[in-house]
């Protein structure tokens, strides 16, 4: 039995864990992120991530998306790079990227589930792509749902990834929970079995760490319980593991900013005017807040 141990994210943390930009620096130094998302009708999931990847810091970003997103994307985001899949509608062969060490080293991070859908030939493409990378990665949404489909996949996650699941994938992940508190305990349990980071998303969002430790994010408001929302943060996370900030620096620092910019987007719109789109704008600014 694992004791829990709670913490609470707070300003000085935060402002340990950021590292302002090397002067010297080129796009080579913050990284190739790459993010695999989207299907026929949530092209907006990938657009989204791939924006706040951006808008984050990545050095690049390449964006993998299904045939019919090409125009969408590269309308949408001219600062990121596409990769398309021989499929019109959704993605099947995203492990064909890494089939050699090349292009394993390229990409410094991937984030892969927003709008992804649960085909079939997804879920095959995620296995494979398992097997070939082994950094850590981002896993959210559509790629939760695969992984809760063929909890087997869950041994093949490389160390160190972080899982975003809402409360509703993670009951699918990890079983239904009595109450808040034997959640929390599961929570910190899964974190610790299966050697990931989990981030359970809410109202203070927890985040287990692979020792047991869980720490609550303390920003974000219910403007922020919106469509959109949570692909803005799979982005976030994957740029800066990109960067080369560790999974829990990523994930402390990722989850406060995306909060505070969702408080700073509550403040200028109104929480209920607010998209997940102004969570991005306000991004900047949650970055000059921090510092
Ligand atoms: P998703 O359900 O994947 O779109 O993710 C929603 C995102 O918005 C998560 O990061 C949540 O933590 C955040 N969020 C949703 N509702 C609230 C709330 N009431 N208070 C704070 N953050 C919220
Ligand atoms: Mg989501």
């Amino acid at each position: 039995h694992t004791p829990v141990r709670f913490h609470l994210t707070d300003p000085e943390m935060i402002h340990t864990i950021y590292q302002p930009r090397d002067p010297f620096a080129h796009k080579g130094t913050y990284g190739h992120a790459l993010l695999i998302a989207g299907s026929y009708g949530k092209m907006g999931a990938a657009v989204l991530s791939a924006k706040a990847c951006l808008h984050t810091g990545a050095g690049l970003v390449s964006s993998y998306i299904p045939e019919c997103g090409y125009n969408i994307m590269q309308i949408a985001e001219p600062c990121a790079m596409c990769i398309t899949d021989i499929h019109p509608h959704y993605n099947s062969h995203f492990q064909e990227v890494f089939r050699n060490n090349e292009t394993t080293d390229q990409y410094k991070c991937i984030g892969i589930g927003p709008g992804l859908g649960t085909e079939t030939a997804t879920a095959k493409a995620l296995e494979k792509l398992l097997e070939l990378y082994n950094r850590p990665m981002v896993i959210d949404a559509d790629a939760l749902n695969i992984l809760a489909s063929y909890p087997y996949l869950l041994r093949k996650v490389p160390p160190g990834s972080i899982l975003t699941p809402h409360p509703k994938e993670f009951t699918r992940l990890f079983g239904p929970s009595a109450n808040h508190f034997d959640r929390l305990e599961l929570l910190s349990q899964k974190a610790v079995s299966t050697q990931l980071y989990i981030l359970l998303k809410g109202r203070y969002t927890a985040m287990a760490c692979p020792d047991g430790a869980v720490y609550f994010n303390p920003t974000g408001n219910p403007g922020m319980a919106t469509g959109g929302s949570g692909d803005v943060l799979t982005g976030i996370l994957t740029s800066l593991l990109a960067q080369g900030y560790s999974p829990k620096a990523a994930l402390l620092l990722g989850t406060y900013l995306h909060g505070m910019a969702g408080d700073l987007a509550a403040a200028k719109y109104s929480q209920e005017a607010m998209a997940a789109t102004d969570i991005i704008t306000c991004l900047g600014q949650a970055f000059l807040y921090i510092k």
